[in-house]
């Protein structure tokens, strides 16, 4: 089956009304990186630079970050990549940086531990920059940003190692466009403030889930109050959907629900035009995405939109699934 959907890539992924979306990849093991896999997508939507860093028994150096980002960014050619900083904490321990906190997710995460570390920030940075260059596109993300200091501080950070980086080398530097993780509330709510500091969003909608409902996205206790489904949180992907729209702001999406046929589905149906997923989805999606009307999905959102709880959306879309045959 698997294969069967693998070879479903080979098609552009395109509603039976001419809506195309680009299908990305969600990586972070070079393993996952094998020719026929990227090939298949139109480019990497997230790679979580943290697997490096948790596979090693102390920080990478320069050196060593810069000989995977290569990799990385040869394996998509000259197709987009979208390079995540360093993303510990939460549920992403560190073994060789340990820290304590009550409220992990609440915490010393993502962008926050960089900046507090700016000596890491900036070595990932220019090992990013470096495996760059002309002919690729690299992006970079950054996770968990709270604030717009936070962003005025580490695109601070990117032009300084940018600039260390022209005066230090001969070849050729380039200079990535660098985008934001959207996964606190606070800045769905502060994105125009956003697209006049960064290139993209990309929507973190496993984050974004979790810190919307208040629900640990690992608790067995609560896994089932943790619903990317729940029309609150519908209604603020559209709402980012169309802000971005307005603001002429890049946006995509990478979390989970990007690579859940019903997901996928409400999210063409809002607009959304590049989904980013783990490799297993990327076939199903384009197979099924090239079997529904945009227009009749839109039509059902905004019924969706009214439903009380996501279990009467799921229900809802699967009706329509089933009218399809
Ligand atoms: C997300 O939060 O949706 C996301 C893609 O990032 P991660 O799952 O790595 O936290
Ligand atoms: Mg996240």
């Amino acid at each position: 089956k698997q294969k069967q959907f693998q070879d479903e890539l080979a098609n552009p992924c395109e509603t039976l009304d001419g809506h195309k979306t680009q299908l990305f990849l969600n990586a972070g093991l070079l393993s996952g990186l094998a020719d026929d896999v990227v090939q298949g997508a139109d480019g990497i939507g997230l790679y979580r630079t943290e697997i490096l860093f948790m596979l090693h028994q102390r920080f990478p150096s320069e050196q060593e970050q810069i000989k995977v980002y290569r990799q990385v960014l040869d394996a998509a050619g000259t197709r987009p990549v979208v390079m995540r900083t360093l993303d510990v904490g939460g549920d992403k321990p560190l073994p060789y940086f340990p820290i304590n906190e009550d409220n992990p997710f609440l915490g010393w995460r993502g962008i926050r531990l960089s900046l507090d570390h700016p000596e890491l920030l900036l070595m990932q940075l220019r090992a990013m920059i470096q495996a760059g260059g002309v002919g690729t596109q690299l992006q970079i993300l950054l996770p968990m940003v709270s604030n717009l200091d936070e962003i005025d501080q580490a695109v601070g950070y990117l032009e300084q190692a940018y600039q260390e980086l022209k005066s230090e080398c001969d070849a050729k530097i380039v200079k990535p466009s660098i985008g934001i993780m959207l996964e606190v509330p606070a800045l769905l709510y502060q994105l125009d403030d956003v697209a006049t500091r960064v290139d993209f969003v990309s929507v973190g909608s496993n984050d974004l889930t979790q810190y919307l409902l208040a629900v640990d996205r690992n608790n067995p206790n609560v896994s089932a109050l943790f619903d990317s489904y729940h029309p609150g949180i519908l209604r603020a992907l559209k709402r980012a959907l169309d802000d971005c729209r307005r603001l002429g702001l890049d946006i995509s999406i990478c979390g989970e629900l990007a690579g859940e046929p019903l997901g996928a589905l409400l999210l063409i149906a809002m607009g959304y035009d590049k989904l980013s997923m783990n490799h297993a989805s990327l076939g199903k999606i384009n197979y099924l995405l090239r079997r529904v009307q945009r227009d009749e999905l839109r039509v059902l959102l905004d019924t969706v939109l009214r439903l009380p709880n996501g279990q009467q959306v799921r229900a809802k879309l699967i009706e329509f699934l089933t009218q399809q045959e």
